[in-house]
């Protein structure tokens, strides 16, 4: 018999830009081809979950007529290209997103089968198309691509496969730091699988963004492991031969010398919630929203926004909504609309909420070994609780919870990561840095999912009596060191 198959459909959107009006397409196709919700993901993109098998074409179909596409959203090839989210109307930032859309389009794939499998093109889908990029069998792995500025470190550039970090003098972009060899995905009890951030390896000029990216690829494509998917991605490239290796290379297919990269700059994580001022007269606002999902009143409350007031929509990488290009003179209404809809504004919901992440995983996502999305607010509640008891609850830490080792929600590079390990069970991370520069260490492993709080608690309240001023949540658990850190655990919760 045939079984009702139901799929995910991922909608790639070079630097979580939408227009208003690919918003509401976007919106209306989530009620008639999928489960009546949107979900913007942790790299600026957007998905239909829940569509059927008889609606996959006509909501592949739709999406391409609003101008955007799955093509390339998912696969051995470079996903969505992501960059700083922030709206300001100044040449940085108007590089920043130039540079994401220029990528993106020219490091698809050739293909034209995805036209002819789901667009209705003429053409035999399995005939051989010259990918001068790809070549025939394509990447080993994923590849992840994020371009960023120092002062907006949102996308967590060093978690990327390949980062470019803006160097500028005054207002003028004077170059990149290009980094390469980042990537959260790690299968436990496979030690030759690991969270790695990435290796500045070069300072390029302004203008060769695409023609190293390029070359970085084609790096990937040739060194990485097809033995093993496990094993594929470019960081374990980088990791075994070495960044004086990876930069050879580099030299030796671009014909030229690249400059050393010079230190990394101080990156940081800024506010982008709430109303802001774009410098160009408009405002955008930065709406939370809860592991990325728009549903129910939300939902309708922002498709009423956008349709009356059009402004234009960017998922960012913390799975949040920017409505950007707003009158001040409309601020007022959209306010009023929004609230009126249940939506959450920023300064109402505790630091940990505000900065934290989830993952799909169950029901949806088949690589869960745990559930992440669903879970979201009990384990919120539960380590806010815990903060609460040692006077925490203002600081400004991170959570991500993933329900799997892959770590799509970046589990590895925050304050506390809470990764999926078994139905109910967890391993918790600890040590990272607000803003995605250092890895966590593991804290305790098999951790149940109603004890994350409790576990955590004894680390809290040595974090409450013996930081120094300033000092972050992951910033002292790296200080004291994984081993003081797990010493503190009480009870069942020791690791
Ligand atoms: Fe990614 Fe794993 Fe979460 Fe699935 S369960 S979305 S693969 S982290």
């Amino acid at each position: 018999e045939d079984k009702d198959w139901s799929f995910m459909v991922r909608v790639r959107a070079p630097a979580g830009r939408l227009t208003a009006a690919q918003f509401l397409a976007l919106d209306a196709l989530a009620d008639t081809h999928a489960d009546g919700t949107l979900r913007l993901t942790s790299r600026q993109g957007v998905q239909f979950h829940g569509v059927i098998r008889e609606n996959l074409k006509g909501t592949i179909a739709a999406i391409n007529e609003t101008l955007l596409t799955t093509l390339a959203a998912c696969g051995d090839v470079v996903r969505n290209v992501i960059t700083s989210p922030a709206p300001r109307r100044d040449a940085l930032h108007a590089r920043l997103e130039a540079e994401a859309f220029r990528l993106s389009s020219a490091l698809l794939p050739r293909t034209r089968a995805h036209h002819q499998l789901f667009l209705g093109e003429e053409g035999d889908e399995a005939a051989a198309v010259d990918e001068p990029l790809y070549g025939p069998t394509y990447l080993p792995r994923k590849f992840k691509i994020a371009l960023v500025h120092p002062a907006d470190n949102t996308p967590d550039v060093l978690a990327n496969d390949l980062g470019f970090i803006a160097v500028t003098e005054g207002e003028a972009l004077t170059g990149w730091i290009l980094t390469i060899g980042g990537g959260m995905g790690m299968t436990h009890n496979k030690p030759a699988t690991y969270p790695r951030l990435a290796d500045p390896i070069a300072l390029i000029g302004p203008d060769e963004v695409l023609e190293v990216a390029e070359a970085v690829v084609r790096l990937s494509r040739d060194h990485g492991d097809r033995s093993d998917r496990k094993h594929a991605r470019l960081k374990y490239v980088v990791a075994e031969k070495g960044v004086a290796w990876v930069r050879e290379r580099l030299e030796a297919d671009l014909g030229r010398p690249l400059a050393p990269a010079p230190a990394l700059p101080k990156l940081a994580v800024p506010e982008l919630l709430g109303w802001h001022e774009q410098g160009d007269g408009r405002l955008w606002l930065g709406l939370p929203i809860a592991s990325g999902r728009i549903a129910g009143r939300l939902r309708e409350g922002l498709r009423e926004v956008v349709r009356r007031f059009a402004p234009n929509p960017i998922a960012t990488p913390q799975q949040d909504l920017i409505l950007s290009d707003i009158a001040a003179a409309d601020r007022p209404a959209i306010e009023a609309i929004l609230r009126d809809h249940g939506a959450v504004f920023a300064e109402e919901l505790t630091p940990l909420a505000r900065w934290s992440l989830a993952c799909v995983a169950l029901p949806t996502c088949g690589q869960s070994l745990a559930e992440g999305e669903r879970v979201h607010h009990p384990i919120l509640a539960d380590v806010q609780a815990a903060l609460a008891r040692h006077g925490l609850l203002g600081e400004r830490i991170s959570l991500r919870l993933t329900g799997c080792p892959n770590g799509c929600a970046r589990p590895y590079a925050g304050d506390i990561g809470v990764v999926g390990r078994a139905p109910g069970l967890y391993t918790l991370f600890v040590g990272g840095d607000f803003a995605g520069t250092r890895l966590s260490f593991p804290l305790a492993d098999k951790v149940k999912q109603e004890a994350v709080g409790a576990t955590l608690d004894p680390v809290l309240a040595a974090y409450a009596a013996q930081r120094v001023a300033g000092e972050g949540f992951g910033d002292f658990c790296s200080r004291i060191g994984a081993d003081a850190v797990r010493g503190l655990l009480v009870g069942e919760t020791k690791a």
